[in-house]
């Protein structure tokens, strides 16, 4: 079978641009009556043509969502076991050169997480990782895994792109679901991003999803990072992988996130600023292009934000995170891989949920029914 980058390799970046800046008032309101919405509908959609739009997107966002999850959010909490890491991604604070102290957590310290996050009643952890196969590679990430089952119905794992055999391991440890970023499909200047280490191996990155639906995922996550290239661009290319793994991978339950940049150690400035209002259109453009695609809302956005989104068409938020190795257990918060917008604690979280008719779901019973 072709794989994700054979049917894009030939895409030219700048003609599916155009495409998308080209798109007119009626190429949106057709998409908006699409039974079930096309590529070429979701660029309307993501256009500057649907900026007029921006209402009826939102009801039918929350309408559909409402239909698809109820009137729930799932939270979830990060746990961030190392920030060692080999690779020289030029806008991020946990780069190879960038000169901070390097952290991993060893057993005693991943339980003292533990504990602290068992007491804040989360139930569904994400388990990151810099990307060190040599100081966080496969049997230590196996380790903490097994080390969180006893503690978490749900084990969620955001780290470097691995094999087949080994997503198994990892699946057969306990592992529910596991999201990669490609933080830019622009072929051409990946590697200008991601000059050296193994992240810059663009295909081996993109095929990823591809690894893990093969290795049985029950979830896969996929992301591009807004700031480097032309956001409208990266969302249609991440949505034609989302429907080339929805169509050749059927079984496996996807996940989206397109996390804002935000000010980390190294001082990286974003090429591309997505507006607020755009952050939005995205959010609700793709509930309208895929009803079942879980779409998550990190502590990236401010709270005004979280606040205004929880019946907007998200599924998930973190809740009380620390984004730095042992940042729950001990005082000082320095190593962060950014800087939280949003500091409230699962408690006032909470409250703010349930305050909009919300309930929130802790446990992930969707695994569980499985
Ligand atoms: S983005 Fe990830 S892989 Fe790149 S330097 Fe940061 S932690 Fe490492």
């Amino acid at each position: 079978m072709e794989s994700f980058y054979d049917t894009i390799k030939d895409l030219d970046w700048e003609e599916i641009r155009d495409s998308i800046y080209s798109k007119t008032r009626l190429d949106v309101e057709k998409a908006l009556n699409a039974k079930n919405p096309s590529i070429e509908d979701f660029k309307a959609l993501v256009s500057p043509a649907a900026k007029d739009y921006l209402e009826p997107m939102a009801r039918m966002s929350r309408d559909i969502t409402q239909r698809r999850f109820g009137k729930t959010i799932q939270f979830y909490v990060p746990l961030y076991l190392s920030n060692e890491c080999s690779n020289h991604c030029i806008y991020c604070g946990f780069n190879h050169n960038n000169d901070i102290e390097r952290i991993t957590l060893n057993d005693e310290e991943i339980l003292a997480e533990i504990k602290v996050i068992k007491s804040m009643n989360m139930d569904n952890v994400l388990l990151l990782t810099g990307e060190h196969p040599r100081h966080a590679g496969i049997d230590y990430i196996e380790n903490a895994v097994k080390l969180c089952r006893p503690y978490f119905s749900t084990i969620n794992l955001e780290v470097y792109p691995m094999s087949v055999e080994e997503y198994e391991r990892l699946f057969k440890a306990g592992v529910n679901s596991v999201y990669v970023y490609q933080e830019t499909y622009h072929e051409a200047v990946y590697k200008h991003y991601h000059p050296k280490g193994m992240k810059s191996r663009y295909q081996h990155r993109l095929e990823t999803q591809e690894r893990l639906a093969q290795a049985g995922a029950h979830r896969v996550g996929f992301g591009a990072l807004i700031g480097l290239e032309d956001w409208r661009t990266e969302m249609v290319f991440m949505a034609m992988h989302l429907r080339f793994m929805t169509k050749n991978y059927w079984r496996t339950k996807y996940a989206v996130a397109f996390p804002r940049m935000r000010p980390a150690a190294g001082g990286y400035q974003p090429n591309v600023i997505m507006s607020d209002k755009e952050f939005a259109q995205t959010i609700w453009a793709y509930r309208i292009f895929d009803n079942d695609i879980e779409i998550s809302m990190t502590t990236r956005e401010s709270r005004d934000m979280r606040n205004h989104f929880v019946s907007l068409g998200i599924t998930s938020m973190s809740a009380g995170s620390k984004t730095d190795p042992g940042g729950y257990s001990k005082v000082e918060e320095e190593l962060e891989q950014f800087i939280i917008n949003d500091n409230r604690n699962e408690v006032e979280m909470e409250a703010m949920v349930r305050s909009q008719g919300y309930d929130v779901v802790y446990k992930d019973w969707d695994k569980i029914l499985n």
